[in-house]
């Protein structure tokens, strides 16, 4: 069957809610997206008959649990192409499988002298870990400059790669600017200097497929809730030769070998990771999640958010005062300011219409910078959203403008 976005929208149960006596349009996707209902079953599944904790009981219901649990792990590596389930670290999202990278790998490789690569299109939570590895080693931080329009390049990546480089942390897809970024070109390049490659994907596994194995990165990110999966469960992918000479960040029950009273040593990677009893409703709606998303299919998805976008964008060119930050991007956000109103003022607007969009500075201070604008208006579109969702957005933005000229001009 072809892609129909109203079948699609029954399976939303809260896009059949109102917000403000109007119907919801959801367009904050970039923020996390909504859910499912075969993700919130697989989850009631596991909590209303599956209840008990993986790895370590000697029952069957600990044993199914822990099946479920370690199926999920199958569905990610296949999912993204690991080359075993090994590969695959849950998390409790892409935040702490980013800084996992930097206080494990970061901490214990770099000293001063090294270059880290970062940009100022990064989210805080891939440039941050960074710049703390580098205060304590004394590694220098370096960003590749972005182009006019606010992009990674390949070339402008190799303006900043020296010998000195060990490590470029970049995104995959920005959760401002919706650009791709050239990444396995940049992982050929970081490893032409004996760098590593750490990605970011948060914004890119909801959108396109991710071969780790064709991009050759050596960590990539990435989190359950923004890909129709539960908030608290994320994904860190490492090579295998990588994560098994790392060292655990955090200690506690399951990630131990053996346990003296001086040293003691780890399990092999995934699980010297994963100390504690580790997301286990998290990773089986993340397997859910996955399972709905390839349903789908990538291609209908980046088809519907692009057919939105444009309509979007070409009404938007209408409305006189906009300025639109990222035109040219791949994906479906759209930055921009109107023209004199705060970006929290025109949220309030699209609020009392039941529409839900992000103002701020997204978490991408140094990108707010770099555009020079205390925030934006963000709009992300889903492959749920429709044409109407648009035309409301479209409606909103118009009465914003009017709204806040009379009030203020
Ligand atoms: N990286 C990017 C590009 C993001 O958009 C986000 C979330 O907005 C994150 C990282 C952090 O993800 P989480 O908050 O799920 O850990």
């Amino acid at each position: 069957m072809g892609f129909d976005v109203h079948h699609i929208r029954e399976q939303f149960p809260i896009l059949k809610t109102t917000m403000h006596g109007k119907p919801l349009v959801y367009l904050d996707n970039g923020a996390t997206t909504l859910k499912p209902k075969a993700v919130v079953d697989a989850i009631d599944h596991y909590y209303e008959e599956k209840t008990s904790n993986v790895h370590r009981g000697a029952y069957q219901l600990s044993s199914d649990a822990t099946d479920l649990y370690e199926g999920a792990r199958v569905k990610v590596r296949d999912f993204i192409n690991a080359r075993t389930e090994n590969e695959v670290v849950f998390t409790k999202g892409a935040t702490q499988a980013l800084n996992l990278v930097a206080q494990s790998w970061g901490i214990h490789n770099l000293k001063a002298g090294d270059e880290i690569l970062c940009s100022e299109l990064e989210h805080h939570s891939s440039f941050l870990p960074w710049q703390y590895v580098a205060r304590v080693t004394g590694a220098t931080l370096k960003f590749i400059p972005l182009t006019e329009e606010g992009r990674i390049t390949v070339e402008n990546t190799k303006s900043v790669l020296t010998e000195n480089t060990k490590v470029i942390a970049i995104n995959y897809v920005s959760n401002v600017m919706g650009y791709i970024a050239p990444i396995k070109e940049i992982a050929a390049l970081a490893h032409s200097v004996g760098a590593i490659l750490t990605v970011d994907a948060a914004q890119a596994l909801p959108h396109m497929k991710v071969d780790v194995q064709d991009l050759d990165c050596d960590f990539l990110s990435f989190s359950a809730h923004k890909m129709c999966g539960p908030t608290g469960t994320g994904v860190l992918y490492g090579k295998l030769d990588l994560l098994n000479v790392m060292e655990p960040i955090e200690f506690g029950g399951e990630m131990i070998d053996l346990v003296g009273d001086v040293t003691s040593t780890w399990k092999d990677a995934p699980y010297r990771f994963e100390a504690g009893t580790p997301v286990i409703a998290g990773a089986i709606g993340l397997g859910a999640a996955i399972d709905f998303i390839e349903t789908v299919g990538y291609e209908n998805i980046v088809a519907q958010e692009l057919k939105l976008r444009q309509h979007a964008i070409a009404g938007m060119k209408e409305i006189d005062g906009l300025t639109i930050f990222n035109e040219g991007a791949e994906t479906g956000i759209i930055s921009f300011n109107v023209d004199g109103v705060h970006p929290h003022d025109m949220a309030s607007i699209y609020d009392a219409e039941g529409i839900c969009v992000r103002a701020g500075h997204h978490c991408a201070q140094p990108l707010m910078k770099w555009l020079c604008q205390p925030a934006t208006v963000r709009a992300s579109f889903y492959f749920y959203n429709t044409m109407e969702d648009v035309e409301a957005f479209l409606a909103a933005t118009r009465q914003g403008k009017e709204f806040f000229s009379d009030v203020f001009f």
